[in-house]
């Protein structure tokens, strides 16, 4: 069996600039090879619901989705990438650096329910995607912190200042608010690491978010 690192955050924090720059620090290191993947997986169409889902097709706003569907559609997604694309060489013993996972349910579903359901939800999730569907469980999990302000702007960076092309959860800022809390919570919960890209009010350059982050998973894959 291999081992799974997760970087997690919310939209626009920076995780698919930490991930593609993860695998060479990785490599100079501590000597590790590593496979990349990313999820959703949008360029198979074993993303078709969750793409619907973003684009409102079945509510024009993400709390009008069940969690447990939301999480649903995420999760097969998953299983069909696990089972076509990485199962071999992570079984095989490799190293495998997923840009989201499991994990985001827990931080972008959490949000939709009262916090006294939270430990229900992450038991049953846990219990669904790693038991009942077999998907391998994390050895390390980071969570990329950014306040609301500076990763709204950085989103609209990516975006060219397009506010169109925000999907449902990504224009919704109160759901937002709650989706960094339960990352939060989650994190605590669930020994996540958290990487706080900001200082002094301002992000932290891509380099130095870059050194904390490797040191952390190298940390935790001892
Ligand atoms: P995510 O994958 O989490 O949605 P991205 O890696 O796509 O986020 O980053 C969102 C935008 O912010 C991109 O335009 C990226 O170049 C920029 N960016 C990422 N990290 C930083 C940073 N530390 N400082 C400044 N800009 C950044």
């Amino acid at each position: 069996m291999g081992k799974l690192i997760v970087i997690e955050g919310l939209d626009g924090c920076g995780k698919s600039t930490q991930t593609e720059l993860l695998p060479q620090s990785l490599k100079q290191k501590a000597g590790i090879d590593t496979l990349r993947i990313k999820l959703p997986d949008y360029d198979d169409p074993s993303s078709t619901l969750v793409k619907m889902y973003l684009a409102g097709e079945f509510s024009q706003n993400a709390d009008g989705l069940s969690p447990y569907a939301a999480s649903s559609f995420y999760a097969v997604d998953r299983v069909a990438s696990y089972l076509r694309k990485w199962k071999d060489a992570y079984l095989s013993g490799g190293t495998v650096i997923a840009d989201r996972y499991t994990t985001s349910n827990a931080i972008y579903q959490l949000g939709k329910l009262e916090r006294t359901e939270w430990d229900g939800f992450l038991s049953w999730l846990w219990d669904y995607e790693y038991n009942k569907l077999g998907l391998p469980k994390p050895d390390a999990v980071v969570f990329l912190d950014v306040p609301p302000e500076d990763r709204k702007k950085l989103l609209s960076k990516r975006y060219n200042g397009d506010e169109n092309k925000k999907d449902i959860h990504e224009r919704d800022d109160a759901f937002m608010l709650r989706c960094r809390e339960a990352a939060a919570y989650t994190a605590q919960k669930c020994g996540w690491k958290t990487v706080t890209c900001t200082k002094d009010g301002a992000m932290r350059s891509i380099e130095d978010i870059q050194e904390e982050l490797s040191n952390a998973v190298i940390d935790m894959l001892k």
